[in-house]
């Protein structure tokens, strides 16, 4: 008998992020194949289960998915439950299309259980709405790399834009921002590791991103720019140009290098 492959949205991070479905899915789980960025604590989530890491780092080639994808319906046919954990929501740049397509094919059932996306984790840890009432009727999650590693940015579609997967080319991505309209000291929001303890935020003005590159650097690390970047009124200062820590709880340590107060 072919088992279900539930697709499970481990959130930003932090293990509490996930949701209470996920849990319970993860409790009924006899494998989990799991995404590298997920935290380990998630384990104690599924203690019996057998954790297989199908992490790919950077860019993965198309054979390494068509591995996962073979995986996934070998372990389909093996066990009951399957979960496919992935880090954030598993709609939102998580090649869940292929894997879908692949246990279809296969005659496999499958369930999707969402997540918490970095959009939205970064903008909580910021209290920076990526909506606003009148300014921010519109929201696009983007990401600014292709499959051939050039990063293009296309002219602004949406009020608030959050970029992912640009940690690497902050520089190249002001350059492209700039060039697809947005003025150079246009405010933009950079956070790293958001929902985790140690979750860095900064501001800068879109033609210095550069500079948010070596206080980001290793991190995951999404950009957000335009409407939802713009501080909140009135709000706690969880932000700080050039330098600190969004969140961090006493005793806690960025894990960022040395930070230029
Ligand atoms: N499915 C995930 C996105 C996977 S793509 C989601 O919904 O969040 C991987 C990219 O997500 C990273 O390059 C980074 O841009 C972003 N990302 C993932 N976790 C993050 C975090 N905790 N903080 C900031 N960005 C994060």
């Amino acid at each position: 008998m072919t088992g279900t492959v539930v697709f499970v949205g481990a959130g930003p991070g932090a293990a509490d992020l996930i949701t209470l479905r996920g849990v319970q899915r993860l409790a009924q789980a006899q494998v989990v194949l799991h995404d590298a960025l997920t935290d380990p604590a998630l384990r104690e989530l599924a203690p019996r289960a057998e954790w297989i890491d199908v992490g790919k780092r950077g860019f993965c080639r198309s054979t390494a998915q068509e591995q996962i994808n073979a995986l996934l319906v070998r372990q389909a046919r093996l066990h009951r439950c399957v979960v496919r954990l992935k880090g954030g929501d598993p709609s939102v740049f998580g090649r869940l299309e292929e894997e879908l397509q692949a246990l279809a094919e296969a005659g496999v059932s499958c369930e999707v259980v969402p997540g918490i996306t970095a959009a939205t984790a970064a903008a909580a840890d910021t209290q920076r709405p990526l909506t606003r009432r009148g300014s921010g009727r519109s929201v696009t999650l983007a990401t600014a790399m292709t499959q051939h590693t050039r990063i293009q940015v296309s002219a602004p579609r949406a009020d608030t834009e959050v970029f992912y997967m640009a940690g690497r080319q902050l520089g190249a991505l002001g350059r492209r921002l700039q060039a697809a309209g947005w003025a150079g000291d246009t405010r933009v929001c950079v956070v790293s590791r958001a929902g985790w303890p140690d979750s860095l935020a900064s501001e800068h003005p879109v033609q210095d991103l550069a500079e948010a590159a070596c206080l980001h650097a290793g991190r995951p690390t999404v950009v957000t720019v335009g409407a939802g970047a713009r501080a909140t009124t009135g709000a706690g200062q969880h932000i700080v140009a050039g330098a600190v820590p969004s969140k961090a709880p006493p005793g806690a340590r960025p894990r960022a290098p040395a930070l230029a107060t």
